[in-house]
């Protein structure tokens, strides 16, 4: 298989990657391009999850990516990154689902568990055989959630009760278990623990009416006296620090996929306005056109060196949080503005999902906010510029 560089990677960053992980990436494109891209447009308005897809992006080794706070990967940060590109470039919601199964959910068992905990969890997660989500954020707590938790983790002898309630849960209408996130009721400090959904008390609600991201399955939660037992509680999770240490592993991630869903939208553009016919010749050919085009083109390439960079560093073991949040925070604020380029350069047709256009700029907004707000991630960069935090 022939791996083709994207003609939206202008400056060539694809040639940082091994041979071995441009076949990696050619299959798994050749995939994403026969079988999930004709599906998306129609998932999308139903706002159905392809269950389908989990055993093939399985057997792709998408879920396979060891997740750890040290500089040796298994897979490069910086191919992990194009994978996220790819799958963001076809669908960003596919690209949440990998996010939160092999990201979040894999990653804070790998982060925050023990080494008994990863060895019977993560091989069941990596064939897709049990899925995750990972339930951090809730009603009441969604940026300030390092201070503001109101889930209560109460221990009860060998086991612990979970009282309280989740929102925006990904993948959690299906998932097997559900990492949750829960202030203990002894020392005040955030613990996780590995919840099998089909406890009782445990209950998870279809959020509908999202008009981002429609295919990813998020959840309302709410945990009734649900009882765990300390043994799947994440035994090297003991403070909020442990769940930042994983979100700073996937926070880059997300801007990746900023980058992939930019240039979903972009090649869509160049392909529309070379067809598209006015005053009798090719919209591509008028300047105004170009200059869209161009100016979307910039924001791909300039966000594509910053995210490089930033897994580049992770895998030299420089990452700091603040180098995630600033890759975040920029990357999707390019990607709000190329993607309504875009949708500009296809007129009327730029708000039908039939042109692909449509699906990239709504789910802008969700990658925009989620993982850390741009806010939220301008806060961490200007903490450590300054010196000075001003979260509250
Ligand atoms: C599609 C989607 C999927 C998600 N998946 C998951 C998931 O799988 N698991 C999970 O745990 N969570 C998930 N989330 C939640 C997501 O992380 C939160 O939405 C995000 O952290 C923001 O929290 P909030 O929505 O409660 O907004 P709020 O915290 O209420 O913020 C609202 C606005 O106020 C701003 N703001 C807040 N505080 C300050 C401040 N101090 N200074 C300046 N501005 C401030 C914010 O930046 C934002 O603009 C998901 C969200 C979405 C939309």
């Amino acid at each position: 298989m022939t791996f083709e560089p994207l003609s939206a990677d202008f400056f060539g960053y694809s040639e940082l990657l091994s041979s071995e992980e441009k076949e990696r990436l050619a299959a798994l494109r050749e995939y994403l391009e026969a079988e999930v891209k004709p599906i998306v447009n129609d998932l999308w308005e139903r706002a159905e999850f392809p269950h389908q897809i989990i055993k093939r992006l399985a057997e792709l080794g998408l879920y396979e990516f060891a997740w750890k706070e040290t500089s040796t990967f298994e897979n490069s940060a910086v191919f992990r990154g194009f994978v996220a590109l790819e799958l963001a470039r076809i669908d960003a919601s596919v690209a949440t689902h990998v996010g939160v199964h092999n990201g979040l959910a894999m990653g804070s068992i790998s982060v925050a568990g023990s080494a008994e905990q990863r060895a019977e969890w993560l091989p069941k997660m990596a064939t897709g055989e049990v899925t995750g989500a990972f339930g951090l954020t809730e009603p009441d707590s969604g940026s300030d959630s390092a201070q503001g938790l109101r889930t209560v983790a109460t221990r009860d002898g060998d086991d612990w009760i979970l009282n309280g309630s989740k929102r925006w849960i990904g993948n959690a209408t299906f998932s097997d278990i559900t990492i949750i996130w829960a202030k203990s009721a002894e020392d005040g400090q955030v613990k996780g623990f590995i919840v099998k959904t089909d406890t009782p008390g445990y209950t998870a609600t279809k959020i509908e009416g999202k008009q981002a991201l429609r295919i990813v399955q998020n959840a309302d939660i709410t945990l009734e006296n649900v009882r765990v037992p300390e043994a799947m509680r994440l035994q090297n999770g003991n403070s909020f620090r442990d769940t930042a240490a994983v979100l700073r592993l996937t926070r880059a991630e997300v801007a990746w996929a900023a980058v992939g869903n930019s240039i979903g939208a972009y090649d869509a553009a160049v392909r529309y306005t070379k067809q598209r016919v006015q005053f009798g010749k090719p919209i591509a050919s008028h300047q105004l056109i170009q200059d869209l085009l161009v100016k979307s083109l910039g924001n791909i390439t300039a966000s594509l060196g910053m995210v490089v960079q930033v897994s580049k560093m992770l895998d030299e073991g420089t990452q700091r949080d603040e180098h995630s949040a600033l890759a975040k925070a920029y990357a999707t604020a390019r990607m709000r503005e190329t993607v309504a380029w875009c949708r500009e350069a296809l007129g009327g047709n730029g708000i039908v999902l039939e042109y692909d256009v449509a699906r990239h700029f709504a789910d802008a907004e969700a990658l925009y906010s989620y993982e850390g707000t741009r806010e939220m991630n301008t806060l961490i960069v200007g903490r450590k510029i300054t010196g000075f935090a001003a979260f509250v």
